[in-house]
């Protein structure tokens, strides 16, 4: 049941971070090394190229392959970050959550692996700054979950403009990181958007 759900959020996923891989790279030019929308594209294709393999999955193996796939084939800080995210996240749980409150909980390890491995917490200017607003408002509630996880991913990236970076290599910048939108905290929020999309049709 979960293969047809697998296949398309992949195949999204891929085309979003494609469509979107210039304005990624245009982020990270501002405040790193110009490679996020590279960086990104390289672990999406590398995943489509998979998907066949990771639909037929239970959910947890599936994660842990997504996952494993971006460690292993982006060279940049944000392979292993989203690869720790999507393996715990895996390792978490062996089947598809069937309530919110499992989805929050799978979020939560996902969060919990992206800290520990960046050594990193949210207010760095980073993925985190999308990953943990999110989590926060699920944990809230108060509405429909997606249009919830939607709005709180959007204002939360549009927050990382004035942040200072003291994380990954836009804190090598200091001060001049802040005006410009973390290039990770853009990629989440795209990510989560194509979820949302997805599962709203599911
Ligand atoms: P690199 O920084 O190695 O060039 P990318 O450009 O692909 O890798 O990814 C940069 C993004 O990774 C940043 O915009 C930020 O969101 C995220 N990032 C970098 N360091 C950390 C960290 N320590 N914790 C969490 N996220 C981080
Ligand atoms: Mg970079």
């Amino acid at each position: 049941m979960s293969e047809a759900l697998f296949r398309r959020i992949i195949t999204s996923a891929h085309r979003a971070i494609i469509a979107h891989a210039d304005e990624l790279t245009a982020l990270d030019q501002a405040i790193g090394d110009g490679d996020h929308g590279v960086n990104m594209k390289r672990g999406f294709d590398a995943i489509a190229d998979v998907a066949d393999e990771i639909a037929v999955l239970p959910f947890g193996k599936a994660l842990q392959k997504a996952g494993m796939t971006l460690v292993m084939k982006v060279g940049g800080a944000s392979g292993p970050l989203y690869g720790s995210l999507l393996m715990a996240m895996g390792k978490s749980r062996q089947d598809m959550p069937a309530s919110l409150d499992e989805v929050i909980e799978v979020l939560g390890e996902g969060i919990d692996a992206v800290k520990a491995r960046g050594k990193s917490d949210a207010g760095a200017k980073t993925m985190l700054d999308v990953l943990v607003p999110v989590h926060a408002a699920l944990m809230a509630g108060g509405g429909d979950p997606i249009a919830i996880a939607r709005e709180a991913a959007e204002t939360a990236l549009g927050e990382t403009r004035d942040m200072l970076a003291t994380k990954g290599r836009a804190s090598f910048l200091g001060e001049r990181s802040i005006g410009h939108l973390d290039p990770g905290a853009r990629s989440t929020t795209l990510l989560i958007n194509v979820l949302c999309d997805e599962l709203e049709t599911s």
